[in-house]
């Protein structure tokens, strides 16, 4: 079954970690399934594989309701480790077939190996899609390049109010080609929270700070947002968000403290 991407998900870095926390952290991420944030983003290597077993207990039950991500190592993104590593994160979530199977970061595989698995993987029913992660422009063109690299399906980068870079030249051409870009950290790992110009904004429109860091990305149509939070309260606020539309004269105010990029400006990673 195919399912549509939600512009609104959630991530998990930093769950999985403590097994204290485990009870709270599926609690927020079936909160947020329930509120309709059905896409979930996570990796082998949040807790080493602990994470992805957080989000298998969230979505027990579920499963055909949630657009499920997972990312592997680049060390594991040759034809041999590459398998085994997605049977590894397929055992952890509980789930027969991962909707969207991302490489984390660019390594030392070559590119045509990757792809080739990842195109077994979608034959062999493991995976729906598959796509990338912190790649650059020049990363891209070389993906493309490759036997298969055009059924890349997404992009996921650091993206936020603070981190704009990527609307210089990486935005407009995965836009172009139909590539999805998911925005992570798009609180900018929390900071934008405490932002004093955001802080400003949300206090005038009488929404928390949050509301206005990610109703900012959700504006723009295609970008999948994917907030990490862990307790009830912010989940509630996330959601929210979906709802909080900021006008003209809130964009440029915005613009004013965040400015767009005039130049091209190496890709950021966290
Ligand atoms: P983030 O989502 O920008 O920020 C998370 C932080 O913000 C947490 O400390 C969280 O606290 C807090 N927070 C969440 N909602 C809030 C709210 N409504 N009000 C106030 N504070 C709030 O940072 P992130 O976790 O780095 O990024 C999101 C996801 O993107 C990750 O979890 C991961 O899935 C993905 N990611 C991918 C890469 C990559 O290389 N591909 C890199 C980084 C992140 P609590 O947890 O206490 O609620």
């Amino acid at each position: 079954m195919s399912r549509a991407w939600p512009g609104l998900g959630m991530g998990t870095w930093h769950m999985g970690e403590r097994a204290a926390a485990r009870s709270a952290e599926v609690a927020a991420l079936r909160l947020g399934l329930e509120l309709g944030m059905n896409l979930v983003d996570t990796a082998e290597m949040y807790g080493e594989g602990g994470a992805e077993s957080v989000v298998g207990e969230a979505i027990a039950g579920r499963r055909d309701e949630v657009v499920v991500v997972s990312k592997f190592y680049p060390h594991h993104a040759d034809r041999r480790k590459l398998l085994a590593a997605c049977d590894a994160s397929l055992r952890q979530l509980r789930i027969e077939t991962l909707d969207l199977y991302l490489l984390h970061w660019r390594g030392p595989v070559p590119l045509a190996e990757t792809v080739a698995t990842l195109e077994e993987l979608v034959a062999r029913g493991k995976i729906r899609r598959w796509g990338v992660s912190n790649f650059d422009v020049a990363d891209m063109e070389e993906l493309v390049a490759v036997p298969g690299g055009e059924n890349v399906a997404a992009n996921q980068v650091l993206y936020n109010l603070a981190r704009r870079g990527i609307e210089f030249d990486l935005l407009p051409w995965c836009e172009k080609r139909g590539i999805r870009v998911m925005a992570y950290s798009p609180l900018d790992e929390g900071r934008l929270t405490r932002h004093p110009a955001v802080a400003d904004v949300a206090a005038r429109m009488h929404v928390p700070p949050a509301q206005v860091a990610l109703a900012w990305l959700l504006h723009r149509p295609g970008l999948i947002v994917i907030p990490k939070a862990s307790s009830l309260a912010h989940v509630r606020d996330n959601r929210s968000a979906a709802d909080v539309v900021l006008d003209a004269e809130t964009l440029a105010l915005l613009d004013r403290t965040f400015p767009p990029p005039h130049r091209k400006r190496p890709l950021e990673m966290v």
